[in-house]
């Protein structure tokens, strides 16, 4: 059975149809979803979720089980200019909750910066202020973190230095070299595959995934996006998970189970989901 880490079942691309999306990814052998909080209210949202799936509010009568959700909660770097001031005691809050699995996505994101010099600097400083009162909750919760880095590798890595032997992070939706990678690892991080691992232009992140120690990387979607080939284009759903399994196992020259179990017991120690 197949764990998708990163997926935002609360946008509302899956407001028309989330149970019949639920049971396809039960159908495609995932059993576990990670639905991932973006600010305070996506976050929320995401909470509500998995406990209606952990109270059986989520289920269809007379079908296979669907898909148990977990949650993270964090408000994402490109969310960090508009977060409140109480922002962080809200989500203490929320992270509280048992279904709460992760502190995320959260970290650097300087792929847009403003024009201006000065409005890119202010960007630059909140963004690490918010990453960084995260990272402080994550390590009073007990919690590991989901880090969204784009563009801001530098940064990023800075930022998270001091929290080495604190907690984990795994770096989601990889698409660096294997140097980079390495680089990660060495300071017990992880990285997680998107869909993006099965285009044609993605040579460089193929390799990676070819090359990495087992068991160092999760498998994710970050649907609605991101849908592997040959979805591409179309609304990335967590039933996806597979398509982006069993692209690795072919690049790896290993089976969709070997995969499957190897990334499903380092995701269980990272996680350590509830009962
Ligand atoms: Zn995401």
């Amino acid at each position: 059975m197949l764990i998708d880490t990163h997926a935002h079942l609360d946008f509302p691309d899956f407001a028309p149809d989330l149970m019949e999306v639920l049971a396809r990814a039960s159908a495609a052998g995932v059993d576990r979803i990670i639905t991932i909080g973006t600010s305070v209210e996506s976050s929320r949202r995401a909470v509500e979720l998995a406990k209606a799936s952990h109270r059986g509010d989520l289920s269809i009568p007379d079908a296979p089980p669907l898909p148990r959700i977990f949650a993270a909660v964090g408000v994402h770097p490109n969310s960090a200019g508009q977060a409140d001031r109480h922002f962080i005691e809200e989500l203490r809050d929320l992270a509280k909750n048992p279904e709460v699995v992760a502190i995320g996505e959260i970290g650097g994101d300087c792929h847009r910066p403003p024009a201006d010099e000065r409005e890119a600097a202010e960007t630059r400083a909140v963004q690490a202020e918010v990453f960084r009162l995260q990272l402080d909750l994550a390590v009073e919760q007990g919690l590991n973190a989901v880090v969204h880095e784009r563009d801001a590798w530098t940064e990023t890595l800075a930022i998270l230095s001091p929290y080495q032997g604190r907690l984990r992070t795994v770096f989601h939706c990889f698409g660096k070299d294997i140097e980079h990678a390495r680089e990660l690892l060495g300071q017990n991080h992880l990285v997680s595959f998107t869909g993006i691992v099965t285009f044609k232009n993605a040579a460089t992140v193929q390799e990676t995934a070819r090359l990495l120690p087992e068991g160092q990387f999760f498998l994710e979607t970050d649907c609605p996006f991101l849908a592997p080939v040959p979805r591409r284009g179309k609304r990335c759903e967590p039933a996806d998970t597979r398509l982006v399994a069993e692209h690795i196992a072919a690049l790896r020259h290993t089976s969709l189970d070997a995969i499957a179990s190897q990334t499903n017991t380092q995701a269980e120690k990272f996680f350590r989901f509830p009962g």
